[in-house]
């Protein structure tokens, strides 16, 4: 599927445009320097009008990375499910003086759509990546694991 490599921010949230594809590592290099050695990201990009009638961008993010333990130094495939819904802005001060928790962009007239997928991945990695049950952590870390049972136990009693 051919499509452009960018948008202009303003004209495609007010025709509420639609982009998706298929991200692989190649073209995220910023994630590559992050640490991944693989990923595969399928994206949806809307073009918006907000709740609060303002223009902006819904971005969903689907796929996984893969990272480096930090614990075992082994590889961690983490899937990653991530929505961004993004706020244009006209001007840095304008970002800088809000006092709501949107989030913020400014809007430009050839915004790159994998610098807008790479960000919010970014954004969602942890900083120090690990499996959630390491191998190397097991040994030590066998009486979290069993509170850990014992509240999925728990739970699995609330349920029935
Ligand atoms: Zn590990």
């Amino acid at each position: 599927m051919l499509q452009p490599a960018a948008i202009d921010g303003l004209a495609f949230a007010r025709s509420a445009a639609t982009l998706q594809g298929r991200l692989g590592l190649e073209s995220l290099p910023r994630l590559a320097q992050s640490g991944c050695s693989a990923s595969v990201l399928d994206f949806v990009l809307k073009g918006e009008i907000n709740e609060r009638g303002r223009p902006g961008l819904r971005l969903v993010v689907d796929g996984s990375v893969r990272l480096e333990c930090q614990r075992c130094l082994d590889s961690l495939d983490l899937p990653l499910h991530l929505v961004a819904e993004l706020q244009f802005a006209a001007s840095d001060e304008e970002i800088g003086a809000a006092d709501d928790d949107a989030e913020r962009i400014l809007a430009g007239r050839e915004m790159s759509i994998t610098a807008l997928v790479e960000d919010e991945v970014l954004l969602a990695l942890p900083m120090v990546p690990k499996h959630e049950r390491c191998g190397a952590a097991m040994n030590v870390e066998s009486g979290a694991q069993v509170s850990a049972f014992q509240a999925l136990a728990a739970l699995k009693k609330l349920n029935k």
